[in-house]
């Protein structure tokens, strides 16, 4: 398992690392450029397209800045520790299917969007949701922007439409906002018509009010039929992530017996406020965030495995 990206303390090292990592192209190249008298590079080393030592540095000088940025918001945000950094998105996405027991009747056949808890990787990350839109707390964005934690909404029209601005503001910092359906209903007790209406709906709404149709979908309470992956598929939905744990204010939920994270874990959680929970949203992202780092975890965007 490869180490997530790196978190407070090691950076100086890293810093070193990189430092000795110049010094060592400036010698190659300079090398090359004396016409070969030095020892030739071991074949594989291409020392022509490595970066040249100044972009490296900047390199360097950014990390740092960034790391110093992200220590010092976690230090005001109350975190115990500096969230650990994803690594980079992978080149091929990971292939998604159905989870057992999941599937509807015809799944494959008729190419209906799967229904997922975790995405497949051997990463320590996990991936953070969050669902219908009642609260709508300005410090919940601050501090996701502050700490640079990406997540995904999942929005239900009925909540989201008494003010569509805040949610246009999270899409600002790069958050993917996806369907929820308009009403939040029990979609099996549904006709198809009724749920093409809820999904297709808020497909319209979200493109409408945002500039883009999501192409994610999670059913209200997860429930659903087939009925509901056909309409959703009719409507440009292409994945159906639902969860494997979900974290509130004062505990988490496991859908798993071993009660535990794993690498891939799509995350739930709700806007909900003092309203509903005995604490704000910062308070919930703060039991989230302490928990995942001390298990060595760190957040992706769901949207970069799909
Ligand atoms: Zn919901």
């Amino acid at each position: 398992m490869r180490a997530v990206g790196q978190n407070d303390k090691k950076l100086p090292s890293r810093g070193a690392r990189i430092g000795l990592a110049v010094l060592a192209l400036a010698t190659i190249a300079s090398g090359c450029g004396q016409g070969g008298t030095d020892a030739e590079p071991a074949s594989g080393q291409q020392p022509l397209q490595a970066p040249p030592a100044r972009a490296l540095d900047s390199y360097a000088t950014k990390l740092r800045a960034a790391h110093a940025a992200r220590a010092a918001a976690a230090k005001r945000w109350g975190l115990k520790r500096v969230p650990l950094t994803a690594p980079p998105p992978p080149k091929k996405k990971p292939e998604i299917t159905t989870r057992d027991g999941f599937e509807v009747d015809g799944h494959r056949r008729l190419g209906l969007p799967p229904v997922f808890t975790t995405v497949p990787t051997k990463e320590k990350i996990l991936f953070l949701t969050i669902d219908d839109g009642e609260e709508k707390d300005p410090a919940f964005l601050r501090m996701m922007s502050e700490l640079k934690i990406p997540y995904t909404a999942f929005l239900s029209d009925y909540l989201v439409k008494e003010d569509y601005g805040y949610f246009r503001k999270m899409r600002d910092t790069g958050v993917g906002l996806h369907n929820h359906t308009l009403h939040h209903p029990y979609l099996p007790a549904l006709s198809r018509a009724r749920q093409k209406r809820e999904i297709c709906g808020m497909q319209k709404i979200i493109e409408k009010r945002y500039g883009k149709r999501p192409a994610l979908f999670r059913p209200p309470y997860g429930n659903y039929n087939k009925d509901t992956l056909r309409v959703a598929k009719s409507c440009g939905i292409t994945h159906v992530p639902l969860w494997n744990e979900e974290v509130f204010v004062d505990h988490w939920e496991y859908r798993e017996w071993d009660r535990s994270l794993h690498p891939g874990d799509i995350v739930l959680t709700h806007f909900r406020g003092r309203e509903d929970w005995d604490g704000t949203m910062p308070d919930m992202v703060r039991r989230f965030l302490n928990k995942i780092t001390a298990e060595g975890y760190a957040v992706a965007r769901l949207e970069d495995y799909l």
